[in-house]
């Protein structure tokens, strides 16, 4: 369970990243910048680590410039590997005058992954944590493509990835784990995790199915740069709902109980990760 004060502040980092002022966080306008300007000041509080100078690794995307964020909970043994949660921030901003608020795509993944690094922060485990927010991801993932070749982040000190895109609303009420079909030794750990999370936690959607019932999201989201450059992931998310790249992905149609099951769920894992040996 989540603590109270960190089930608060969840809901109101959702709310404040898809609020008006944010302008939708297309990569490269003033909302992008009051963004960072968030989440900076959030992994300040939290107590994470900038990698080098500062929280921010910018890339050059074509006219404009994106900022990818990270920040780095050591863990207590200096040695062993880390672990990354990815949650991208950017989303397609103001459209034909329409605001697109994006608070499921992925003002939720982003809050998500400020609720882990307080309840890391925390417990203060073994393995190091980094705690990536990628731009970008709406225009090619090319945050997470700059992020795998910037020379400020150490890919070869990363056991796993954990991306979160989209986990606060699911009319059936399913969360999906894409990776396992990859990685099969994830497979066991997460069929424990399904049966004690309190949402539906299902396993798939990272194989060719020719049927098209269940499409492979291998290359959908920003564990896609990771896949390639050959370190394992685990993506975390729902299926696309109506609202999904609208305006009506707003934060008062999330919904809470079940964000909270899935934030809950994914800190789980999280937690006894980064807790292993
Ligand atoms: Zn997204």
């Amino acid at each position: 369970m989540l603590p109270r004060d960190l089930a608060s502040r969840l809901f109101e980092d959702l709310r404040v990243l898809s609020c008006e002022e944010m302008e939708g966080r297309a990569t490269g306008t003033a909302g992008a910048e009051r963004a960072r300007r968030y989440l900076e000041e959030r992994f300040d509080q939290i107590g994470l680590e900038p990698l080098g100078d500062g929280w921010r690794l910018p890339f050059e995307l074509g006219d404009v410039a994106g900022v990818n964020l990270a920040g780095l909970l050591p863990g207590r043994e200096a040695g062993l590997g880390w672990l990354a949660v990815v949650a991208h921030y950017d989303h397609l901003g103001i459209v034909d005058g329409e605001l697109h608020p994006g608070a499921d795509d992925n003002a939720s993944g982003v809050a998500a992954l400020l609720a882990a690094a307080a309840v890391l922060a925390r417990l203060e485990p073994r393995r190091g944590v980094l705690f990536l927010a990628p731009d970008g991801e709406e225009r090619g993932q090319a945050g997470s493509a700059a992020l795998v070749e910037d020379d400020a982040l150490p890919l070869e000190r990363l056991e796993l990835v954990v991306n979160l895109d989209m986990l606060s609303r699911s009319a059936s009420g399913e969360l999906w784990a894409a990776g396992t079909s990859h990685f099969p030794e994830l497979a066991g750990r997460l069929r424990k995790l399904a049966r004690r999370a309190p949402v539906a936690l299902r396993l798939g959607h990272d194989r060719p199915d020719p049927e098209g019932e269940r499409p492979d999201w291998t290359e959908e989201s920003d564990h896609a740069a990771f896949h390639r450059a050959g370190v394992p992931w685990l993506y975390f998310g729902v299926e696309d709902h109506d609202d999904y790249h609208t305006p009506g992905d707003t934060f008062e149609r999330i919904d809470r109980d079940f964000y909270l099951g899935a934030v809950e769920t994914v800190i789980g894992l999280l937690a006894e990760l980064a807790e292993e040996g």
